[in-house]
């Protein structure tokens, strides 16, 4: 549906009616809402351990958590940092915080030890909830800090044991008064520029996001009695809103797998007759891919959705294949929209035709708009444009920096995702590029920013630039152009080592072209344009 506004404005809103959304309720009381109609089904299974916890069992777990986490010290409004992989745990440290009042920040375990702890100063994180293997990476900041670790497994000396927080009576917990406005979640995204930054998701903002994609008469994914496999990793939000939060309130079974693997990944959909699987292109790759698959009976799965990065249709052709009875459909989401933008409607009571290549309408209760990068215009259908989103489920704004919430979201409440798309005449929106710096590797967010500030450090680099260089695994890899000091001999595999020694496996740089200079503004920004040109074109110079 477009509608034109006083202002002239193009607007794109979702072809299904608006919703009652429950803005008020904290995301936890939101989320645990119909508990009464599912308190003992499975809320959970474990696929390492085949352990079931039912919703009951979870919401009790979550409560006790919260005073668990009163009792060592975890304030309202107080930041925890969790840094595990797919578990239980990681639900109820989640779900413990929010009924806690507190903020979660979500870091990926393997990082290295010095993006753990960026991303622990930055949050100013009070106590990490972490596994026995990955202490050694924030031992000495916790120690220096008075920052509390826990373990979910064995504790090393020094660090306190989840079942001290499992284990807290939860009566003792004393009455906390959220506000819609408080923030419930704090994942970084380095956005549209720069390094990555704090993206305050509140209570009424995820409340919104979820009430967006499950509630009404026109749910899109999620239906009570279904299994989902939640095999994404709950640190990254498409996996903790889409996957968890939606699960939770929907009364949908949540399948935790910790590490994707083909083999294990086949047992489980076939073991426990996956209805539902959220994946990334890369997941859907393998199964488009690997001859195991027709070993394994999938046809208990009903929907596939793939998110977080760009989809071909030849990929969705090939997977179309191996699950001849799902729908196959895709989401488009960032992490600062909340993160749902628009995505395809599978149990919609009027479903819609999913479009290949198409990433669905924009969600209820929002708006959209496609701009004019160089005029700032709205623009009709069928013409490319920056995706602008607007509505309650966006973020507060980047933590402690008002610049770039300011760079991001402008003073009409509009927030410019940085992607290129247009929407057609049947309100499907499609992505065709992307304007801002970021690349994706698997989904995985890679800020150049980041690696450019690591390259500019070394002595034998005088100028470097990170842009993104296709790649059929992966989608994406990051790429440098480096400028070289005067008299230096480095090679580009010293280089490649220099960066791999600092960064999470899928930040480090894949290709190096040494270059006299780096093409740039006359304000001095990088023209990234120019160099993703040269790769484009081919061997660069
Ligand atoms: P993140 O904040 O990590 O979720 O990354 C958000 C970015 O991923 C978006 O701004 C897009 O550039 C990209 N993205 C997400 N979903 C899709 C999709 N379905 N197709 C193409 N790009 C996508």
């Amino acid at each position: 549906m477009a509608v034109k506004t006083k202002q002239e404005e193009i607007i794109f809103r979702s072809r299904l009616p608006d919703i009652y959304i429950p803005k008020h309720l904290p995301l936890h009381t939101y989320c645990f809402e119909d508990l009464p109609k599912f308190r003992s089904q499975a809320c959970l299974i474990n696929g390492a351990t085949d352990e079931i916890y039912t919703f009951e069992q979870v919401e009790l777990t979550a409560r006790r958590v919260a005073s668990g986490l009163n009792k060592v010290g975890v304030q309202q409004g107080d930041t925890i940092m969790i840094l595990l992989p797919n578990s239980p745990e990681f639900v109820f440290a989640f779900l413990g915080a929010s009924f806690r009042g507190a903020i979660s920040t979500m870091a990926n375990p393997y990082f290295t030890s010095a993006e753990v702890i960026k991303q622990a100063k930055a949050s100013n994180a009070k106590l990490i909830i972490t596994q026995g293997c990955y202490v050694e990476k924030v031992r000495d900041y916790a120690c220096e800090n008075g920052v509390k670790v826990v373990c979910i497994d064995s504790a090393p000396e020094g660090c306190l044991h989840f079942s001290e927080l499992t284990e807290a009576d939860e009566r003792e917990m004393p009455d906390v008064e959220i506000s819609p406005d408080d923030v419930v979640a704090l994942p970084y995204s380095s956005g549209t520029t720069g390094l990555p930054k704090g993206v305050m998701l509140t209570h009424k903002g995820l409340v919104t996001s979820v009430a967006q994609q499950v509630d009404g008469e026109n749910p899109n994914f999620y239906i009570h009695n279904q299994v989902m496999m939640c095999v994404l990793p709950l640190f990254h939000i498409y996996s903790l809103n889409s996957i968890l939060l939606c699960g939770l309130r929907a009364g949908t079974t949540i399948l935790i797998m910790q590490k994707f693997d083909i083999i294990p990944f086949l047992e489980l959909i076939q073991k426990y007759k996956v209805t539902t699987g959220p994946f990334v292109p890369p997941i859907v790759l393998a199964i488009a891919k690997s001859p195991e698959v027709d070993k394994y009976d999938l046809s208990s799965v009903k929907t596939v959705m793939s998110g977080a990065a760009p989809l071909g249709k030849e990929l969705e052709d090939a997977v179309r294949t191996k699950f001849p009875k799902a729908k196959l459909g895709q989401g488009y989401g960032m992490t600062e929209a909340g993160p749902v933008l628009a995505m395809c409607s599978a149990f919609a009571k009027d479903p819609f035709e999913v479009k290949s290549g198409g990433c669905g309408s924009v969600v209820r209760n929002a708006e959209m708009k496609i701009v004019d990068p160089e005029t700032g215009s709205s623009l009709p259908r069928n013409q490319p444009g920056e995706i602008c989103i607007r509505g309650d489920q966006i973020m507060k704004g980047y933590l402690d920096d008002p610049e770039a919430t300011k760079a991001t979201i402008d003073e009409d409440g509009w927030l410019h995702t940085g992607d290129v798309g247009y929407i057609d005449e049947d309100d499907e929106l499609f992505i065709v590029d992307r304007l801002k710096e970021l690349i994706k590797y698997k989904g995985f967010q890679v800020a150049p920013a980041e690696l450019e500030a690591l390259l500019l450090a070394h002595s034998d680099i005088s100028d470097a630039a990170v842009v993104p260089m296709k790649d059929d695994a992966a989608g994406e890899v990051p790429v440098a152009f480096v400028v070289k000091s005067k008299d230096s001999n480095i090679t580009e595999d010293e280089i490649k080592e220099y960066i791999k020694k600092q960064v999470i496996f899928y930040k480090r740089i894949n290709r190096v072209f040494f270059v006299d200079a780096i093409p740039k503004s006359p304000s001095g920004k990088i023209l990234r344009k120019d160099l993703r040109a040269r790769l484009a074109a081919g061997v660069p110079k």
